[in-house]
């Protein structure tokens, strides 16, 4: 097993979901990237700092721990999309 694999298997008790998940999970949870609070949940127990320097770019970095908000227009616009889709499939 790579030690890329065993940082995978890693677990802690996540702070959002209650349960112990994998760091895994922490890494891609955002459509394949990461959570926004990896730097906080993960700095005790290895080095999360230099891991996404090594794995992501600055840009990359900046966006998924600072991710925009949806705007409410744009999440009210997805509902009635889904909606219309819905009774078109009835
Ligand atoms: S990084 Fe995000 S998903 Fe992972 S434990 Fe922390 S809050 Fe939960």
């Amino acid at each position: 097993m790579t030690s890329e694999e065993n940082i995978d298997k890693k677990k802690l008790r996540c702070p959002k979901l209650g349960g112990e998940i994998p760091f895994f999970y922490c890494r891609t949870v955002q459509d394949g990237m990461p959570c926004e609070r990896i730097l906080g949940c993960w700095e005790p127990f290895f080095d999360i700092g230099s891991y996404l320097k090594e794995h992501y770019t600055p840009d990359e970095i900046e966006r998924f721990l600072h991710p925009t908000p949806k705007d409410k227009m744009s999440t009210l616009l997805e509902i009635i999309e889904k909606a219309k889709k819905k009774r078109e499939k009835k």
